[in-house]
């Protein structure tokens, strides 16, 4: 007999989400105890780099919330300073990133998440990560080559 196998729907899928540590965080010298955060929780950082974007370059990151009426100060804050982009790979990571960070408004963040610890308000709220696999797939290509991802 073979080793036991889960049923299929017990299976959960690996996943790479992108983060950000953003310039709130950057600033206040938060890399490492956010990573650990990210560490704790099972994710393992494959890729990872401190870049300082260009107001244009993140508006084209953002392009999505162009609409909303914090684009320009999003744009702006997320240009001010170094930030550190990332590739988080786990099983079912995009929501696991998601959980971890807690929600968007620290105000409304769980206990024990990053913006509940560390986020300054619903703006500066330390972290980005995608929402979604499609989303992952577009934000992970838009910083990092193929070469940069070793797994
Ligand atoms: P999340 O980062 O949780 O996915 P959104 O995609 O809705 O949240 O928003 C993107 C980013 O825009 C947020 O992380 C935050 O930095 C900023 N933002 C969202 N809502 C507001 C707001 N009401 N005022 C200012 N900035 C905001
Ligand atoms: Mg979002």
């Amino acid at each position: 007999m073979g080793p036991r196998r889960a049923p299929k729907e017990t299976i959960m899928a690996t996943e790479r989400t992108l983060s950000i540590i953003k310039p709130d965080a950057t600033n206040r010298n938060l890399t490492g105890k956010i990573n650990a955060k990210f560490e704790d929780a099972g994710l393992r950082i494959i890729a990872q780099k401190r870049i300082h974007l260009t107001p244009a370059q993140a508006g084209q990151f953002y392009e999505v919330h162009k609409e909303r009426p914090f684009y320009s100060e999003l744009c702006e804050f997320m240009a001010s300073a170094p930030v550190v982009v990332q590739v988080l790979e786990g099983e079912n990571a995009i929501a696991k990133n998601r959980e971890v960070m807690g929600a968007t408004n620290p105000a409304n963040a769980d206990e024990g998440t990053i913006r509940k610890e560390f986020a300054l308000s619903v703006g500066e709220n330390s972290v980005h990560g995608s929402d979604a696999p499609e989303t992952a797939a577009q934000e992970i290509a838009f910083f990092f080559s193929g070469l940069e991802l070793v797994g």
